[in-house]
């Protein structure tokens, strides 16, 4: 079970948390993520102590403050006094990575990944301590050592037999002595003891990896809605639950954009056939969204989503290089330096290839793309959105993509690059960013999304 960060926010969340960890059968991990706003506020004292800017010691102060706030509420005695020096300790480790960081920009990612991940061994710690509070044997584990990954900086990969041998090592023992180990999401490690991360969001795929080795028999994800939804509820306040949704869909769902999953979270599961749900720690008994391999739905289109911030690069290929040379090259590149690709088109008469990136992902893009040799020309435009519709029942169903693409048309939002492969599971779109949010509730009307599949009409849950 992995609890994300509005789920263990304050005295409240860790308090829900564990009461929903208390009422669960024997044999469950837990994995959590720092309580919600602590990594941003680690990563903006790093990033200040970088550039020499005072914020390092206000970030250190106000993350002690929420843990001891929270933990004054909830824990007494001898776990009271333990917890506050385990504080004490990782702040202080945290405020010497920043100033190491600072003193060293060559090892700046790695003081950088020990010092943004501080808020998962304070999380996990206290979680851990309120179980014990309540007469649950748990035990508080840090990730770093269990999960063992490339060391690739801030993009590291996950080495699984290695991690495998660990996690079995460390976490089956306790599991039989039942105790509930209470994980660091996020973290992870070199052979060589440094700290890694597995990216922003990443605690989901903490979760599958764990779930993949151990192995177990399902990964439940609670976070602050009811499951997955046919679009983001923030962007459309009519968005439905999926109850089931198909690995191939969430797949795609999380890959561009759905945060509710991290998208590198499904593979894991699905590769090994593991369930996923999904659920609302405010609402435990909702049924939440399931995830597995299953038959597609039906009726077309089931949900959209969408990357905000990206960027479209329009390559065109030297003279005489043609498209194949320059395509290899670019794709190459990209693979070596882990840049994510949203959507490729291309234009074979002109030697263009047009491929587009998350904005974070530009600056790395551009750095690569000048050492290629077969490129003629770079345009970026950088204030674009993908759009992307999903269903797998889309497939061999005629009139989609002519609803989409009309829809918008009507509502004058312009269709800057289109792809659908031939697997025809996701149609993607770029649009410019100021007309992403329209693009996003048009598209979910025209395709009904907030009916219920196979009978129309039915009024949209309310869900947030
Ligand atoms: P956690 O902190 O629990 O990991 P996240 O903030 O990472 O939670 O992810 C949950 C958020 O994902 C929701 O609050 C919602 O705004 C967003 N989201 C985006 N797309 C979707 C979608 N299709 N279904 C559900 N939630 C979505
Ligand atoms: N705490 C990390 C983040 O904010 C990881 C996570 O929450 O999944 O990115
Ligand atoms: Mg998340």
């Amino acid at each position: 079970m992995k609890f994300g960060g509005t789920s263990v926010l304050g005295a409240q969340g860790m308090d829900r948390a564990a009461s929903i960890l208390a009422g669960s059968p024997p044999g469950v991990v837990a994995v959590v993520s720092a309580m919600a706003g602590t990594t941003d506020l680690l990563l903006q004292g790093v990033e200040s102590a970088a550039a020499g800017r005072p914020g390092l010691e206000a970030a250190a102060a106000e993350t002690r403050r929420a843990h001891l706030a929270a933990a004054g509420d909830l824990l007494s005695g001898q776990e009271l006094a333990d917890l506050v020096t385990e504080v004490e300790e990782v702040t202080a480790k945290y405020r010497a990575d920043g100033a190491r960081l600072a003193a060293s920009p060559s090892d700046s990612d790695r003081y950088q990944e020990a010092a943004s991940s501080a808020g998962e061994l304070l999380s996990a710690s206290l979680l851990a301590a309120v179980l014990r509070e309540r007469g649950v044997k748990a035990a508080a584990v840090d990730s770093a050592e269990l999960l063992l990954t490339d060391g690739h900086p801030l993009a590291a990969t996950p080495l699984i037999p290695e991690s495998r041998e660990r996690v079995r090592g460390r976490l089956l023992p306790l599991l039989q002595s039942g105790t509930l180990p209470v994980v660091t999401g996020f973290r992870a490690g070199t052979a060589r003891g440094e700290v890694t991360t597995l990216g922003r969001g990443g605690s989901d795929h903490s979760a599958t990896l764990i779930a993949e080795v151990l192995p177990a028999a399902e990964v439940w994800i609670w976070t602050d809605v009811d499951g997955m939804l046919t679009a983001d509820p923030r962007l459309v306040p009519d968005a439905r639950l999926l109850p089931e949704v198909s690995y191939a869909e969430a797949l795609e769902l999380s890959y561009f954009g759905a945060k509710v999953l991290h998208r590198s979270a499904v593979l894991p599961a699905a590769s090994s056939g593991i369930r996923i749900r999904i659920k609302n720690t405010m609402r435990p008994e909702g049924p939440g969204t399931v995830i597995e391999g299953r038959a597609p739905a039906p009726g077309g289109a089931r949900a959209v989503t969408l990357v905000e911030e990206a960027c479209l690069l329009t390559i065109t290929a030297s003279p005489g290089a043609g498209l194949n040379r320059l395509a290899g090259e670019v794709f190459g590149r990209f693979a070596d330096a882990r840049i994510t690709t949203l959507l490729v088109t291309q234009s074979s008469a002109e030697d263009v290839i047009c491929v587009a990136v998350p904005v974070v992902e530009l600056a790395a893009a551009r750095r690569v793309l000048r050492q290629a040799s077969y490129l003629r020309a770079l345009d970026v435009q950088d204030q674009v959105s993908v759009v992307v519709v999903v269903g797998e029942a889309m497939r061999g169903t005629a009139g989609i993509a002519g609803k989409m693409f009309g829809a918008l048309g009507n509502q004058g939002i312009n269709v800057i690059a289109i792809s659908q492969g031939s697997s025809e599971l996701a149609v993607a779109a770029v649009v410019k960013r100021r007309d992403v949010g329209d693009a996003v509730r048009t598209l979910h009307r025209v395709l009904k999304l907030s009916h219920p599949e196979g009978g129309p009409g039915a009024p949209p849950q309310v869900l947030r």
